[in-house]
């Protein structure tokens, strides 16, 4: 993109597909390198020793920063209207990249109920281990998050689009419930994707994908990424000594002092990503980065088949039920109208009649869609979480989190509508036969 016009200025699919990047300029290569390097060469030693002090912006090693990766931080804090961004690994290294820099042993955080099986077994049980509590709460009244804080609490974690349950939160009064603690709202947005809901104009001081979704959105690479808004003052709310007090592994520099509005993603990379090393590889970001080119499109196909699924669906006689946002019969289509106006995104769930056993012979039955435990793929999808993600939890953290028996989860693909409605047809039929 052009220097005189900011990248916030271009239109959402213009920065889908230039934001971060340029032509390279050694060789006018248009499309972004795969730059496959572990380091980079030194200009001389204080060159070094500048970037080692991190008071030169440069490349050092690549478990820290990539020119490959770096495009795709750039491309995803823009599409989030954020001010920077840091990848990991997978959805959950960014998690975890986070919650290292936001927390000290002993600290606490809030998480709403209704979250990806993985992050709910990540918080409860691994944080657990490294010190930090994790209270759950019923995210679907605002309050519930005000009224469960606790003085060690240091950040809310919530979902604005769930799923299994089809559940839309009301992100924005949420972020007041944060913003009178004091203490920031992190969303994963991996569900809604950027293109139908950005967290951060509703309040969200830090945003999460996993990338390996509807970012890359072909099912070829795991990532994740962490954004920043640049707006939360860490200073003022006084308890986050991690981004205020110097840091002995950088001369006692202080991140938000040096860094400002970019000192929480900063920190994460120099700190967390440099000493637990989850980075992302250059040829996954290459991936995701192609990808991101066209999700705009894919999102708008997405959420078409997906509302068409979801209307035959919910009038098919061996069906119980259907939780997708986008039918004016769920509890949470206004909410899903104010937060997510171009579509609920293409993940749900339906109840099947007959319970487990028609559940799983259901999944086995498909030809087209995949069985598999992954979303936002250019395929459709099937998947019994009772058996499957969600098999880790109690029964009653599974049917709290809306994995019931019953429940099959459905990520629409892009395939022609008319063979994704013909194989649900049939997959149905030979479950109940
Ligand atoms: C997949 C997923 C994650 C975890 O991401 P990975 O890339 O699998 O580590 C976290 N949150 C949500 C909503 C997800 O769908």
């Amino acid at each position: 993109m052009t220097d005189d016009k900011k990248d916030k200025e271009f239109g959402f699919a213009t920065r889908a597909i230039h934001a971060g990047s340029r032509p390279e300029p050694l060789t006018g290569a248009r499309n972004t390198p795969i730059y496959q390097t572990t380091s980079y060469v030194f200009e001389d030693t204080d060159h070094a020793a500048d970037l080692f002090n991190l008071s030169r912006f440069g490349f050092i090693y690549s478990r820290l920063t990539n020119p490959t990766v770096s495009v795709l931080e750039e491309r995803c804090a823009a599409l989030e209207n954020g001010r920077a961004a840091v990848a990991a690994a997978s959805g959950h290294a960014a998690q975890f990249l986070t919650f290292f820099t936001l927390l000290e042993p002993g600290d606490e955080f809030l998480a709403s109920r209704n979250l990806y099986g993985g992050s709910m077994t990540q918080f409860g049980l691994s944080f657990k281990r490294l010190g930090w509590t994790c209270h759950f709460v019923d995210p679907t009244d605002p309050e519930n998050f005000r009224k469960a804080l606790t003085p060690k609490c240091k950040g809310i974690f919530i979902e604005t689009l769930a799923n299994p349950g089809g559940i839309v939160l009301d992100v924005e009064k949420i972020a007041a419930v944060a913003r009178d603690a004091q203490i920031p709202l992190i969303v994963d947005n991996t569900m809604a994707s950027p293109y139908l809901h950005n967290p951060i104009e509703w309040g969200a001081d830090i945003v999460i994908h996993s990338t390996t979704k509807f970012l890359s959105g072909h099912g070829t690479s795991m990532g994740g990424v962490v954004i920043e808004s640049g707006k939360f003052d860490w200073f003022k709310a006084g308890k986050f000594p991690t981004m205020t007090q110097p840091d002995p592994a950088y001369h006692g520099l202080t991140f938000y002092e040096t860094f400002g509005d970019f000192g929480f993603t900063t920190k994460a990379r120099a700190v967390a990503l440099r000493d637990f090393g989850p980075s992302m590889a250059p040829m996954n970001a290459f991936l995701t980065i192609t990808g991101i080119e066209t999700l705009p499109l894919r999102m708008e196909r997405h959420v078409a088949n997906a509302q068409a699924v979801a209307k035959f669906l919910a009038g098919h006689p061996k069906v119980e039920w259907v939780s997708y946002a986008g039918l004016p019969s769920s509890p949470y289509h206004d909410l899903a109208k104010k937060y997510l106006p171009k579509g609920p995104g293409s993940v749900f769930t339906f109840g099947v009649k007959g319970g487990f056993d028609v559940g799983r012979r259901m999944v086995e039955g498909m030809e087209l869609f995949s069985h598999l435990a992954n979303i936002g793929d250019t395929r459709s999808l099937i998947l019994h979480p009772a058996s499957t993600t969600h098999r880790q939890l109690s029964e009653e953290q599974r049917v709290a989190s809306g994995a019931g028996p019953d429940v099959i989860r459905l990520s629409i693909g892009l395939e022609s509508i008319e063979d994704i409605l013909e194989d649900l047809d049939r997959g149905l039929s030979r479950a109940t036969k």
